[in-house]
């Protein structure tokens, strides 16, 4: 074994083809002359020495000639395999045309297909019967984890339980967290923990990867799971743990558990409330709105939902509302009607929604009874905001805040033009999946996607740079006002509620600065503030160039 880089630099290389080898150090052809005299490298290469840049124009080449998505996700795993740097390069320098690629939507198919497309592994796998050795397993891994992104396999998007294929998605996260934000590849680490599948598809494929039981459940899943904490927490000490794509009858609970405990956060909870109240914040400057005058009503009523309605209840009170009138705002329609007192089958999590009201069948007649100011669909049911909803929030509202979040794009609520042609151009529109500039009655409206990765990758960076104990709801609050700010009136004037995508790194420092600022002013920080936090924060931003 050579000796590894430390993070940030000072590397100790190992030479010849042990170099070429390690895609931590490889440049490839990009290795200058002199880099080829020093490190035994000549003969290895072809003589000509290349630019990163025209590495990096080889490999999209390549990859434009490629349709299939799944096939461009392959090539660029191998790129991520080969030579880590040019693989963040061409992800900071096409951030809207790599995203799609390396998580959503095409990571969906890629965790469906992993053990097809399967090559080399990344991340670390705990399997439910490594129970009692799971700290000795976390010590394999070679570097000191700053933050892990764990999943369980068990709702991979809205694709449902895919077990141990669900690795692709804390894979592609953390790619997301050093390309949109820098965080140094080697503080990142994915991990699946196998508890097994329910999965009869999974069960069958020869190559599945996982685990061949059915999932555990009850105090076997949480004494496995409570051991993977501990032992993260003693193993890499002060980590940031990042919980995704947990079922719900898991996720609100470890979330609970955990978030005072360990630094940790849910970003399909926590991170999308930040993405969709910064998306209202920007709604509000366009249509002169005040928070604590708007009344949502949220279709579908999971994860998205309640973490959207228990961030904007908090931006409320603070806004200067009691909790009660700020719970009282905020509604949701679940797959049996609108979310009301007297409903005897609500999960706890819907439990704070649940207001005296009649009980109301569907989603258009609860609009008609609540006369909300935005709507908010997170049901992943395609479709539902039909003709008549949208015409019904063009009438009651001047100009209504309709967010169709739902993933992929077949589940959205509404297509972009859909919702500005049925309100007449007045929708103050955000979606979860991407759709194109539209024209309507000669002005163009560009819709952006109220995308997570604004979020999650600036509230990890400020939780490492501050070593920051815990991840409050201060932070995603400040992290949206942040988000919100950096609209500008260029982009407000076509309907933009987020920034443009390429502007993800300066976003994410900003963000992460804002996080610091945050955990330094609260005494949550585990360092004293620097006297410039946001150089402090840009200092510790890996740059994928040579
Ligand atoms: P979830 O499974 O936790 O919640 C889904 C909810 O929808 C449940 O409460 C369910 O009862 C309800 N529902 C199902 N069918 C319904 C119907 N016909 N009518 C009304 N409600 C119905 O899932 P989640 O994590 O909350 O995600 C929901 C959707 O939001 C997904 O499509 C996801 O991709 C999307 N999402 C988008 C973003 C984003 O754009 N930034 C972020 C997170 C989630």
């Amino acid at each position: 074994m050579y000796e590894k880089p430390e993070v940030n630099g000072n590397h100790s290389a190992p030479s010849g083809l042990a170099l070429l080898r390690d895609p931590a150090l490889n440049h490839g052809t990009g290795f200058t002359e002199a880099e080829r005299d020093k490190h035994n490298l000549r003969g290895f290469l072809p003589p000509h020495v290349h630019t990163q840049k025209e590495q990096a124009m080889r490999v999209l080449e390549r990859l434009r000639a490629v349709n299939d998505p799944l096939e461009k996700f392959v090539a660029l795993n191998a790129l991520h395999d080969r030579n880590e740097s040019l693989f963040f390069r061409v992800l900071c320098d096409n951030i809207d045309e790599m995203q799609p690629l390396v998580y959503t939507p095409t990571v969906g198919l890629a965790c469906q297909k992993f053990g097809h497309i399967f090559q080399r592994p990344r991340g670390l796998f705990i399997g439910a019967n490594d129970r009692g050795r799971i700290a000795q397993l976390l010590r394999n891994w070679p570097y000191q984890a700053g933050i892990i992104v764990v999943t369980d396999g068990e709702r991979i998007l809205g694709l449902g339980d895919l077990g141990a294929n669900g690795m692709g998605i804390p894979v592609g996260k953390l790619s997301l967290y050093t390309a949109c934000a820098g965080v140094h590849p080697q503080l990142c680490l994915p991990v699946t923990i196998d508890v097994g599948t329910n999965s009869a598809a999974m069960m069958q494929d020869p190559f599945y990867v996982g685990l061949r039981q059915r999932r555990l459940t009850g105090a076997a899943y949480d004494e496995l799971l409570d051991e993977f904490i501990t032992a993260a927490s003693e193993v890499f000490p002060g980590v940031v743990i990042q919980f995704e794509d947990f079922a719900n009858h898991n996720a609100f609970r470890l979330l609970k558990k955990y978030r005072d405990r360990i630094c940790t956060f849910n970003d399909d909870i926590q991170g999308t409330a930040a993405v969709a109240l910064s998306g209202i914040f920007s709604a509000l400057r366009i249509n002169g709105g005040k928070l604590t005058e708007q009344k949502l009503l949220f279709l579908g009523a999971g994860e998205a939902a309640t973490g959207i309605a228990d961030l904007v209840v908090a931006a409320m009170i603070a806004g200067g509302l009691a909790e009660s009138d700020a719970r009282q705002r905020c509604w949701a329609v679940d797959s049996r009607g609108l979310v009301v007192k007297s409903r005897t089958d609500l999960a706890e999590h819907k439990l704070p929604y649940a207001h005296d009201h009649a009980r109301v069948g569907d989603f258009l007649s609860a609009i008609k009874a609540l006369k909300p100011t935005a709507i908010v669909g997170v049901a992943a049911v395609g479709g539902t905001f039909t003709q008549q909803v949208l015409e019904e929030m063009a009438r009651i509202n001047k100009q209504p805040i309709v967010f169709a979040l739902s993933n992929p794009t077949s589940q959205a609520e509404c297509t972009a033009e859909e919702a500005y042609r049925w309100t007449k151009g007045r929708a103050l529109f955000a979606c979860g999946s991407p759709f194109d500039p539209v024209k309507y009655e000669g002005k163009t409206f560009v819709p952006r996607q109220g995308n997570n990765s604004y979020i999650f990758p600036g509230i990890g960076l400020g939780a490492i740079t501050s070593r920051a104990r815990s991840i409050t709801d201060e932070m995603f609050m400040v992290a949206a006002q942040t988000l919100a700010q950096l609209v500008t009136q260029a982009d407000l004037d076509q309907g933009s509620l987020y920034p443009a995508l390429p502007r993800i790194r300066e976003v994410s420092a900003h963000i992460a600065t804002a996080v610091a600022e945050c955990a330094y002013k609260n005494g949550l920080a585990g360092k004293p503030r620097p006297d410039d936090v946001a150089a402090d924060v840009r200092g510790q931003m890996f740059d994928p160039n040579y």
